[in-house]
């Protein structure tokens, strides 16, 4: 499907300690691009997908596997190729806390760790920098949000006070009121903005894990090419929005033991994922012709496909990476993921 508006791939990560300390066996493998699941109570029933990439990144010994770079070459680079060409683009990861969502899309400090993010940011500052056609002029604009709640919170400016308003401009549609947008001439300005953006994003301790990310984090990159024609003197502009999103985590609330405020969030966030899913695999029919253009898309249902409408319909592109545990006790979320991320093709 390589002109399909929406790129799918999953990626299964290493044992955490936790799954060791259980011992906990592996349910998932991966053959090419397609990924299989074991019931770990009757073995014999195993369920198999395919996917545009199925990443292996369980073993580091193993020659299958997938590194950042990797990740990063297959999904990130052909993104960013589209927004030079003057598409919205939009990443997602998504799947249950834990996962590895955030190692995809941040990754680590140290060399080879280094997510989608840092390798795209890096990546875009140096194809501008190699641009020698002097007609030819860039800018890059960064802002940083967070929905939790269907609230959006301004990371660049966690002091802001409450949450900001989602408004709806008549052509460049919806936005978020007195969202910060910072201006960058390089990648370590990007990355000192990120830094601070993610010591402010909101993470509460839930059953499941220490700490249980709750909300969207929502990083957007403005990024404008203007072109100046020598014989009439005027300047053309395009603007593409590259959008990288870190879902909140995908389980369920109740199997976290979430009661009163946590389940209130538990059914917020799958709200949004449950809108997303169809948003994109409404996208996704259109692309293949099995609905028509005019047919009903439900950006509206929540605050984030609300505000990623011009990132996911018309002129855009659409990448989702949903991460997965390897081991058997994570078998009923897994398997969610993987038909999550099926549905979304
Ligand atoms: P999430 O964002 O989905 O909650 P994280 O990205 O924080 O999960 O991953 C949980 C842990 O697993 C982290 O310590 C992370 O470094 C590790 N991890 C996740 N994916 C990988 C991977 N592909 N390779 C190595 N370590 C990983």
């Amino acid at each position: 499907m390589a002109s399909a508006s929406v790129k799918v791939a999953v990626r299964v990560r290493p044992f955490n300690n936790r799954e060791i300390s259980r011992g906990a066996k592996c349910v998932i493998q991966m053959q090419d691009k397609s990924t299989s699941i074991t019931n770990p109570k009757q073995p014999k029933d195993a369920k198999s997908f395919t996917f545009d990439h199925s990443y292996w990144s369980h073993s580091p010994t193993d020659p299958a596997f997938a590194s950042q770079r990797q990740v990063y070459l297959d999904i990130g680079e052909e993104m960013l190729l589209h927004a030079f060409e003057g598409y919205n683009v939009c990443i997602f990861a998504y799947g249950q806390t834990g996962a590895g969502k955030s190692y995809t899309m941040m990754g680590k400090q140290e060399p080879g760790q280094q997510g989608i993010i840092p390798q795209l940011c890096e990546d875009l500052f140096k194809r501008t920098a190699d641009n020698i056609d002097p007609d030819l002029s860039f800018s890059v604009e960064v802002s940083y949000m967070e929905i939790y709640c269907e609230r959006v919170r301004d990371l660049l400016n966690p002091k802001s006070g409450g949450p900001l308003r989602v408004r709806e401009h008549p052509i460049m549609g919806p936005y978020v009121e007195d969202l910060s947008k910072m201006a960058v001439t390089n990648y370590s300005d990007i990355a000192d903005l990120m830094d601070c953006g993610n010591k402010a994003r909101t993470v509460a301790a839930t059953n499941m894990n220490e700490t249980s990310s709750r909300s969207h984090a929502v990083f957007t990159i403005l990024f404008t090419q203007r072109r100046l024609d020598q014989m009439t003197n005027l300047q053309t502009e395009k603007v593409s929005k590259i959008s990288l999103v870190d879902l909140a985590g995908s389980e369920r609330a109740d199997s976290s033991g979430a009661k009163g405020v946590r389940l209130k969030e538990g059914a917020n966030i799958n709200k949004s994922l449950t809108t997303l899913g169809k948003v994109i695999s409404a996208l996704a029919d259109m692309q293949s012709n099995k609905k028509k253009k005019s047919d009903f898309v439900p950006y509206r249902d929540s605050v984030l496909t609300w505000l990623l409408r011009e990132n996911l319909g018309g002129n855009s592109r659409t990448a989702m990476i949903a991460a997965l545990s390897p081991a058997d006790i994570n078998y009923e979320e897994t398997l969610s993921t993987l038909r999550y991320a099926d549905r979304a093709k």
